[in-house]
């Protein structure tokens, strides 16, 4: 924190030597060369790690098994944080920038979900291989790459393992890490989350409810002219479905699951829909959200007023979960590190919005991004892949990218 704050009031640019890629550093290539050498055992620990279940909010085990990686590289400080996530450190000068890089430990994948990780030529398929098991490899071979080759750092830097990135863990996680373990000690924060090469720079912000009319119910033939909570709902979703948003900044919105009713001639006494709306830009999300919640009130009065019935429908909002959105300009420091990091070992990565952990920092105003650790093929499906071809380039590029923000001394 000290020296971009040193930087600002001396109005000088942030963008200081500590960030010129530290490519040509004797030590920084042999820690390179060392990251190349050392991927099949990356790819090793990747499976081991993904082959321990790790479904929302029952993370422990494979963070306990993290943290004794962590440990076995001889970082220090090596600790789970109450709310579950692994944190480790590689102390550098006093006065410098504090550097993060995370991977997630959960998946999407319930408990019970067959997590044996399968080799097919260069292909390794597992549930979670790519999203997020290669992010906490990556994590783990930086460090070991960093110790091979005695690289010191100006900066310190923090390994950690979160909790929670996926849907229904909110983001609990990042969030624990900015607001209390590691509240004011981030200057910079990357995640390791996923496959390809690409850098995410934008947080696409979501907020997802679930929307639930209720009633006392009834015979749908002895009852009739009594208020229906399916009625109300398929207000608001007709509501819903005629929203105009615009295309640039992106939004969106999506009823994703809708239940309700016992029987054809039963009036319901419940139905719900849950609801996602997304986009990287706060205000239009806002805006989207006050539209929604007049909406789904709206759609409350006119089943209520389309009967002459003492009975009122009740209209419970239940939110899912609020990811922040934020954007930073392609010519930040943090951004173009990361651009020139990649394009030091010949290759371009695209930037793009995404929603990651990094959504918690950017809302913060913490410079943050979160990059692909290599490979290919899709996540959050069970015959999820991971194509270990030239999969290194992920590996070195996180560690470049690293060295470039911390400063080599
Ligand atoms: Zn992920």
């Amino acid at each position: 924190m000290k020296r971009i704050a040193l930087a600002l009031l001396l109005g000088l640019p942030v963008v200081s030597a500590a960030q010129t890629v530290p490519d040509k550093h004797p030590r920084v290539r042999q820690a390179l060369q060392h990251a190349l050498r050392s991927e099949p055992q990356t790819i090793e620990e990747q499976i081991a790690i993904c082959q321990i279940p790790a479904p929302p909010f029952k993370e422990a085990a494979r963070a306990a098994d993290f943290r004794r990686r962590l440990e076995t590289l001889g970082l220090r400080n090596v600790r789970i944080d109450a709310e579950g996530n692994v944190i480790a450190e590689r102390p550098g000068l006093p006065g410098e920038p504090t550097v993060l890089i995370s991977g997630h430990l959960d998946t999407v994948f319930p408990e019970g979900t067959d997590v044996s990780v399968k080799r097919e030529g260069t292909l390794l398929k597992g549930p979670g291989i790519g999203d997020d098991c290669r992010g906490l490899a990556v994590v783990l071979a930086v460090a070991r790459s960093l110790n091979a080759a005695s690289v010191a750092t100006r900066g310190t830097i923090l390994f950690v393992g979160t909790v929670g990135e996926e849907g229904p863990g909110n983001l609990r996680g990042v969030r624990h890490l900015f607001a209390n373990s590691l509240k004011d000690r981030v200057d910079y924060f990357i995640s390791v989350d996923g496959t390809g090469l690409d850098l995410t720079k934008d947080a696409v912000g979501s907020n997802r409810y679930r929307v639930r009319y209720k009633g006392p119910g009834g015979h749908s033939y002895g009852a009739f002219g009594m208020p229906n909570p399916v009625h109300a709902l398929g207000r608001a979703i007709a509501k819903v479905s005629e929203f105009q948003v615009p295309r640039e900044p992106r939004v969106t919105f999506n009823v994703g699951v809708i239940e309700g009713g016992t029987s054809v001639n039963s009036i319901a006494f419940a139905a719900s829909m849950d609801v996602d709306m997304r986009s990287p830009d706060p205000a239009a999300l806002a805006r989207l959200d006050a539209e929604f919640q007049k909406a789904i009130r709206a759609a409350l009065e006119e089943e209520n007023n389309r009967w002459q019935s003492p009975v009122r429908l009740t209209l419970e909002v239940d939110t899912i979960g609020i990811r922040p959105a934020g954007s930073q300009p392609q010519s930040a420091p943090i951004v173009q590190a990361g651009l020139r990091a990649g394009a030091a070992l010949g290759i371009r990565p695209e930037t793009n919005a995404s929603s990651t952990d990094a959504n918690i920092p950017i809302s913060l105003s913490i410079p943050a991004v979160t990059i692909d650790g290599g490979g290919g093929e899709g996540g959050h499906s069970l015959d999820e892949s991971f194509d270990t071809r030239n999969s290194h380039l992920g590996t070195q590029w996180a560690l470049l990218y690293v060295l470039t923000l911390a400063g080599v001394r």
